[in-house]
Order: C-alpha cells, then structure tokens, then sequence
C-alpha cells in the first residue's frame, strides 16, 4: 500500500524526523489560510498524487504571497498531472500540500528497503539527491552507498556517522543525522515498510537537514495490525479494477497489453503471461483466481477482465487441481450471460472435471477457442488479437 508524501510527513513527524511544516488542502481559499498560518513565505505548494517525478511535471511549484498559493492551489486542483511515474494518462490531482518553502544548499538521497539477499534492513544513500536514482544506479554506481542494518541491533550510531562522512556532511550535520537516520529506521521497523525513501534529503541554506520529500510502501501482510496506516488508503489513487478484485480476495494487478488472463495459481498465472509475450502478445492483467474459488468469485473475475476496454481478447488458463474446471465453466458462462463476451475467448483447462468443463462450455452457444496445452493456447489467442 502507497500513501500520499503529507501522511507519510507526518508519520515521520511522530518519530522525531525532521520534516517541514506544512499542511493538506482540499481547495484553493484553505490553501491561502494554511500559508497564513504556517508563517512567513515563500511556501511550495505540492500536488498530492500518488507518484514520484512530480517536479518535471508542474507538481511542485514555489510561491511568494498567499495570494499566489491560492492562485497556485486553485490551478493544480483538479488538473491531470503527467509524470515520468504516472504513465501517459497521468492522474487527476484532488489534494494539494502547502508546505513553508526553505532554501535548498544541496540535495541528497536516502532510502531504506528490505535486501531479501542479506535478509536485512538496508540504508541506502548518495550524494545525488533529487534526481532519478534509478539513472545514478546505471551510470555511476560507485556513488551509492549500503549499509546493512543488523535486525536484533537495529542502526548503530556509528553506521549513521559513516553513511553521514559519505555523504560529506560536516560538524553538528553528522549529529543531525545519526538522530534521523536513527529516526527513519524507527518509522520503518515500526510501520513494517518494505520501503521509505526521502528524495531528496536536503542540507538548508542554515546548514540543517531536512526530509524534503517521503515515499512509504508498506507490506500489505503486516497492515492488519496497522489501523491507522489502513486508515490512510486513498481510494481515488488506485485502479478501480483492483480495488473491486481486492474486495473479492482475487489477486489482480492491471497491465498495459490487450489479453486478458483468467488463471488460476500466481506460478501458473506468472508461467501463463511468459509464454504469452514468448508468442508476441502482451498481458493486460495478472490474475489468479486462487485454489478454491467459489463460481461467485471466478464470475467477478470474469467480469473484472471484460469490463476492461483494453482487453481484446481472452486466455482461461486452467489447471483443475483443488478448483474444479466445471465451475470455472459455470462462473465464465454466467458472466457472458451478464455482460456478454464481444472478444476472442480462448480456453484451456486441464484436471479435476475437465470433461464437464469443457462439455459445459460446449453447450453454452459460446464462441469459444478450445486449446491443448499452453503452447497451443498462447498462439491461438496471440493470433486472434491479432487478427
Ligand atoms: P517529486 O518530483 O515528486 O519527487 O517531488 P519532490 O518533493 O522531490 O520535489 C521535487 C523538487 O522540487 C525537489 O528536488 C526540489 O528541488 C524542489 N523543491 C521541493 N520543495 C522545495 C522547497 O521548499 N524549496 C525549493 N527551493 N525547492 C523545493
Ligand atoms: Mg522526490
């Protein structure tokens, strides 16, 4: 789960990390009266979005009067904000943060993410801040520097002093930045994050540090004993498809291809969008339906697939093991009986009650593609989208 940078700011505030001060608006008058009273100017007002690249695409932009906050406010809200992050269609901005602006003498990154390869929390940080680490990481590696945080230990002063060196901070900084570091890996262990980043990380004109900007993804399988983290979903910033399959426990992530997959098992349904682009097509979604699906859930994923203007054609990839393949034929056929299927449906099932599946099929006046086999399966529907 994603959250906007102002709730990621505060939950950084509750652990003492620097952060500057700053508030969400709905409207453009708000925005005016939050730069009133967040002090003295200038103020940057920050679309709230739930992507990064926000200051290449007019997102994040200074201003001088209160007046001009308001002027600001009233011209993000409710714009399309384009990123490198947004995809082509960018996302409508509904929030927006006044924040008081501060003088920047140098940008830095920082991060922390789990290293499934060490097992352990690891500090990341460069000297290249503001800019898309991503880039750094491919031309100039050695900028980059890890720090492997022991989990019974937790981040020891002297870890914090070293990245601190490297990062060429001086005097009363390198204090400053063992309490955030300190700070940030608190915030992290406590809100079972998978990620955090602050990009940038910024030395002030006063020679202070400060989180300019915070990114948090949280592990989904942690957030139930995390109310008020659950509390901050943002409806508005997901895809709706998903959030209607999340509500039927079916794991469904949207893609940019024309072929929808009806699987069932994550392995088979990674294996099923592989040997779809082995023939040249591309997957507009990952979907597994799970093991014991009842017909109500595999309807709705059915549906989920169809409602989808991009799919142009469909792949049911089915290996009946503890899901039985007659009710697979029974959620596709009352979910063509709802909506009605105007795209090329090819099917595959093998195991548990293959036979009934496929003769269901059969007699429902479907237009279906029958296949043997996934070679077969993936270049029928390939061809067919195709076509
Ligand atoms: P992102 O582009 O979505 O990652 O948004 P950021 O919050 O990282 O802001 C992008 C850039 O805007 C930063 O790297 C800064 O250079 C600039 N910026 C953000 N806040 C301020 C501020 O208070 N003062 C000034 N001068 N620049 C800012
Ligand atoms: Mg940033």
């Amino acid at each position: 789960m994603n959250i906007h940078e102002y709730q990621a700011k505060e939950i950084l505030r509750n652990f003492g990390v620097a952060v500057p001060d700053g508030h969400v608006c709905y409207n453009s008058n708000s925005a005016r009266d939050w730069a009133k009273r967040l002090g003295e100017g200038p103020w940057v007002v920050k679309a709230q979005i739930h992507a990064g690249g926000r200051g290449k695409g007019g997102g994040v932009r200074l201003a001088k009067t209160p007046d001009e906050v308001k002027q600001i406010a009233r011209e993000m809200l409710g714009m399309t904000l384009v990123t490198p992050q947004t995809g082509p269609g960018g996302k409508v901005v509904k929030r927006v943060m006044v924040e008081k602006g501060c003088d920047i003498a140098n940008e830095l990154y920082l991060s922390m993410l789990v290293d499934r390869a060490t097992s352990k929390v690891t500090l990341m940080a460069s000297a290249e801040g503001g800019v898309d680490i991503e880039e750094v990481a491919a031309t100039t590696p050695e900028k980059l520097f890890f720090e492997p945080i022991e989990p019974v230990a937790g981040l020891a002063a002297f870890q914090a002093r070293k990245i601190a060196f490297k990062l060429g901070l001086k005097g009363a900084q390198v204090k400053q930045a063992v309490t955030m570091f300190q700070g940030l890996y608190k915030a992290f262990v406590q809100s079972d994050c998978s990620l955090l980043e602050i990009n940038p990380l910024v030395v002030t004109g006063a020679g202070d540090l400060l989180c300019l900007d915070a990114k948090f993804n949280f592990d989904d399988n942690a957030l139930f004993r995390h109310r008020n983290i659950r509390d901050l979903r943002d409806y508005d910033e997901e895809d709706p498809h998903e959030i209607e399959a999340s509500q039927y426990d079916l794991s469904y992530i949207a893609l940019d291809g024309n072929i929808g997959c009806l699987v069932n098992g994550a392995g088979l349904a990674m294996a099923t969008m592989d040997i779809i682009k082995h023939f040249g097509g591309d997957p507009a979604n990952f979907l597994d339906v799970g093991g014991g699906a009842t017909i109500e859930r595999v309807t709705e994923a059915f549906k989920i697939i169809l409602s989808d203007a991009n799919v142009k054609g469909i792949l049911v990839n089915i290996f009946g093991g503890i899901m039985k393949c007659d009710i697979i034929a029974t959620g596709i056929i009352e979910a063509a009986k709802q909506i009605g299927v105007k795209v090329p449906l090819v099917v595959r099932l093998e195991g548990t009650n293959v036979e009934k599946g496929k003769q269901m099929l059969a007699e429902s006046g479907l237009n279906i593609i029958a296949a043997d086999g996934m070679s077969d399966a993936a270049r029928k529907i390939v061809k067919a989208v195709a076509a």
